[in-house]
């Protein structure tokens, strides 16, 4: 059956003004499974207005009295884990196994978080003299737009809304069009809790205009993105008409380096999770392996090995492993880049097989695929392909390495396998990457900050940094003695 959702603002649900809707397709069988209102620049004034209504009782609260509503909205997302997790497997595609015991407990705990660490956040007492008091104050910033990727829909948008809530700010989610419906069902969790109505408003329709008209919106404080480079690129030249704020969490083309004293066995699994981890689809996902050469042979011969024992298949089976990719154009896209991969001198190690099932032929699956003999120049080692494609280069020297792991773009992550910790930190302190993993790769937890560097983006999520961004710090000056006794003034004397 096909579901029709409708859009939350100002604690209304509705349709588009022009009823026009999208259709929510699940990836793992080509199937509609829902509408959603396909809505415009209207509909985005309405969350606006409705948003800036809601500020004052929001932000007016006690700190203590928002953070009980965030726990209660974690309280929720665990009363309703199967749902949530059902819903964003068929919106999405990832395996249940995955959604049930990853991304919604992790919703939870990250709501947890946010609805303490905020009760600890303060300002400062500055020392200028003892004639005055010198202060500083954090304050929401007003209403924020938060725009979210397809690849975690759940997720991306809680590290977002709870950073932002805590801190006293009125929301509009503008989630992605091929995957909206946890997005939609979250805003109905938080005005289940109790969050006052306007203060979470989702609404669904294309980045291009919906996404776009929020951006440019002058009622609109600030903007929280995530997704691609070439769209943060264009929504900073958008708020620039407003001068209004933007976090950019954006694409990675993340190194995997493996120093000559690694120890393979741990490299190897660190890898299989780095690399088809969501099927690739992370923005910090393991994508180029630099390996040294002494280690070449073993490690890309146990990576193919490990890498044909995982299982794709049907997504509501907890014995599946990966899923389908999220949307039939990306299956193409991926798909383009691994022909073009064929043709480029790099050599094919692995290609996987995709699920026989007949119920799964519509489905977009794609299969871990490794390329070996790659080189700097290829496509394949430079663009992010945001699928489970990897490819593996040899280097001679730790200084080799770093110059081949910077020689990118971006600067999101990159992990090195060692067993001396001194070589690892050296080489991290090298690394142009918002994190460096020292034998892990893809462990985020909500107190470590997470943001990159260079075109994957500037500002932080997660951690305690993220109150940063949604908040803004007044300076408060308070003259103590009633007297000009300020030290500049004699200037006009
Ligand atoms: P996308 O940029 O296509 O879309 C992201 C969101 O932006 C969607 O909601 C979309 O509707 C909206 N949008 C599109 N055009 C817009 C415009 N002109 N103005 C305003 N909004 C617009 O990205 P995606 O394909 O959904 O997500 C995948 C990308 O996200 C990858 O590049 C990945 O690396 C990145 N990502 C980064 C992080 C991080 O933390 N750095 C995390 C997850 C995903």
């Amino acid at each position: 059956m096909v579901e029709k959702y409708k859009v939350l603002i100002g604690g209304e649900w509705g349709d588009s003004a022009s009823g026009e809707t999208s259709e929510v397709v699940n990836p793992a069988n080509g199937e509609v499974v829902a509408t959603v209102p396909k809505c415009g620049a209207g509909e985005v004034d309405a969350c606006v207005t409705a948003a800036a209504a809601a500020f004052p009782e929001w932000s007016g609260k006690t700190v203590a009295e928002r953070s009980k509503l965030l726990l209660e909205l974690s309280r929720l997302i665990m009363a309703n884990q199967e749902s949530l997790a059902r819903l964003e497997t068929m919106e999405h595609g990832s395996p249940i196994r995955k959604t049930m015991n990853f991304d919604v407990p992790l919703c939870a705990e990250q709501l947890e978080y946010f609805a303490g660490v905020a009760r600890g956040i303060t300002g400062e007492t500055l020392p200028v003299g003892p004639w005055c008091l010198s202060m500083t104050v954090r304050q929401p910033l007003g209403v924020v737009g938060l725009i979210t990727p397809w690849n975690f829909p759940a997720l991306m948008v809680v590290w977002k809304l709870g950073a932002a809530l805590a801190m006293g700010n009125t929301c509009i989610v503008k989630p992605p069009s091929i995957a909206p419906l946890t997005a939609l069902k979250l805003g109905g969790l938080a005005m289940e809790a109790g969050i006052p109505k306007g203060v979470v408003n989702v609404i669904t329709g294309p980045g291009e205009t919906v996404g776009e008209a929020l951006v440019g919106h002058p009622g609109v404080a600030k903007i929280g993105f995530t997704g691609d480079t070439a769209t943060g690129k264009r929504i900073m030249r958008v708020a620039s008409d407003t001068v209004k704020q933007v976090g950019l969490e954006l694409g990675g083309k993340n190194a995997f380096v493996i120093l000559e004293d690694a120890d393979v066995d741990s490299a190897v699994e660190g890898a299989v999770f780095g690399a088809y981890f969501n099927t690739g689809q992370v923005c910090a996902a393991a994508s180029r392996f630099y390996v040294h050469q002494s280690l070449y042979d073993e490690f890309s011969e146990k990576f193919v090995a490990a890498s044909k024992t995982l299982r794709l298949g049907d997504t509501m089976d907890f014995a599946t492993v990966l899923g389908p990719v999220a949307y039939k154009g990306h299956r193409d896209k991926i798909a383009g880049f691994v022909e073009r991969a064929k043709n480029s001198g790099a050599k094919l190690l692995f290609e996987g097989e995709r699920p026989s099932a007949p119920a799964l032929q519509e489905g977009y699956f794609v299969a871990p695929t490794i390329f070996g003999d790659c080189t700097n120049d290829m496509e394949l080692m430079r663009d992010e392909i945001f699928g489970p494609v990897v490819g593996l280069s040899r280097f001679g020297s730790p200084d080799e390495a770093i110059g081949l792991v910077n020689d990118t773009p971006y600067g999101l992550s990159a992990s090195i396998w060692t067993k001396d910790t001194r070589a690892g930190l050296a080489m991290a302190s090298q690394i142009q990457a918002g994190t460096v993993w020292i034998n892990e790769h893809l462990i985020i937890f909500c107190e470590t900050p997470w943001g990159g560097c260079k075109e994957s983006g500037w500002g932080k999520d997660l951690s305690k940094m993220v109150f940063d961004e949604y908040t803004m710090t007044k300076h408060i000056y308070v003259d103590l003695t009633g007297q000009p006794v300020k030290p500049w003034y004699g200037i006009l004397k």
